[in-house]
């Protein structure tokens, strides 16, 4: 009984502990209110110009004229679209909006009824050391029009005169297409919520990641392409692990996962050797390196064999020795997967030269 009141008081500190971080994070959803309005409306002409100034499409249009040249404006393409046409609508994927507003409109009232905001940064913040004070703020825009590959987009940006301008320095903040989630995230509401929770909580992962190096590591930047291969494995590895631990837990150890993991660790000290070789053009060490953070999932053998690492490090020394990994940076990182392999004849070893290349500097 008494052991019983201590877990609950034990579990009632951490909880206070946690909630004690103020949530940055908030969600701007009026664009997706504003488009289902218009079409449930009719398409009224003179709601154009509002919808077309708020940030969310502001940004959107910008991000989607990068990648699909010759774009007419947004504004253009709300202007033409008709639903009894079936020709208009392609640009922005309008018409595919228009069908799937019903579905939309489910996707984001469920969102609206839950704290998500909290649940996204609870799950992030949870790796991080506790006397990490995070002063992000962090946007999460809300669309469901633009570029058929943008699930969820990063950018930087500022805001002047009531514009978004996309720059280099600026809050950071995310885009999401909730007809791209609508149409892979999973077959019900709740199971596309629930990945979408997970992709959100990796990219704040990220943003988080690099203000604690900047405010808390004296090295702030990796020199070369060994060291950005192991800042990668530890910043994208730890990522991919928030985003797939409950996956993780539940699957480990079927020969599926374990073929795909030792394929991860196969791939990484083949390109390894190609990185670490500096006779080699530069142009091919960092093909090397990039090629293992793009294309299909299990193929990203950088951030694969990272998620791997993170996964091994919290099962072999408990859920604080990631945190601990963060507070002291990515040469401990590599070491304590060392220690968990020399308790571990399964895991998969990583290069030798691998663990003997410094990063230091935390
Ligand atoms: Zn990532």
């Amino acid at each position: 009984m008494k052991l019983k009141s201590l877990i609950l008081l034990v579990g009632l500190f951490s909880l206070c502990y946690v909630n004690a971080q103020e949530i940055r994070l908030s969600v701007e959803h009026e664009a997706v209110s504003s488009l289902l309005d218009w079409f449930e409306k009719d398409q009224p002409s003179q709601l154009v110009e509002g919808i077309v100034n708020l940030p969310a499409n502001q940004i959107m249009e910008q991000i989607y004229q990068v990648h699909e040249k010759d774009a007419i404006a947004f504004n253009d393409a709300l202007c033409q679209f008709n639903p009894m046409d079936s020709l208009t609508g392609q640009p922005y994927r309008l018409r595919h909006a228009y069908e799937h507003r019903s579905e939309i409109k489910v996707l984001q009232d469920s969102l609206q009824t839950i704290d998500w905001a909290e649940s996204i940064f609870h799950k992030s913040i949870a790796f991080y050391p506790k006397h990490f004070n995070s002063s992000v703020n962090y946007k999460v825009f809300l669309c469901f029009t633009g570029w058929k590959w943008g699930d969820a987009m990063q950018f930087q940006y500022l805001m002047e005169d009531g514009k978004v301008v996309l720059c280099e320095e600026g809050s950071p903040g995310v885009l999401v297409n909730l007809a791209i989630v609508n149409d892979n995230y999973g077959n019900t509401c709740q199971q596309k919520i629930k990945t979408l929770t997970e992709v959100m909580a990796h990219e704040l992962f990220h943003v988080l990641f690099y203000e604690y190096v900047q405010k808390h590591w004296s090295k702030k930047e990796a020199e070369g392409i060994v060291e950005e291969l192991k800042y990668l494995m530890m910043n994208e590895g730890i990522a991919h692990y928030i985003a797939e631990k409950e996956y993780l837990l539940q699957t480990y150890g079927t020969d599926q996962l374990c073929e795909k993991e030792k394929s991860a660790f196969e791939q990484l000290i083949s390109n390894h050797t190609i990185m670490a070789n500096d006779s080699l053009p530069e142009e091919e060490r960092i093909h090397a390196l990039n090629k293992g953070t793009y294309g299909s999932y299990w193929s990203k053998y950088v951030c694969i064999t990272g998620m791997f690492m993170a996964y091994h490090i919290e099962q072999t020394f408990g859920p604080e020795k990631l945190s601990d990994c963060i507070e002291k940076g990515v040469d401990y990182y590599f070491q304590t997967y060392r220690e968990a392999c020399n308790k571990n004849e399964a895991i998969p070893r990583l290069p030798e030269a691998l663990n003997s290349t410094t990063w230091s500097g935390v």
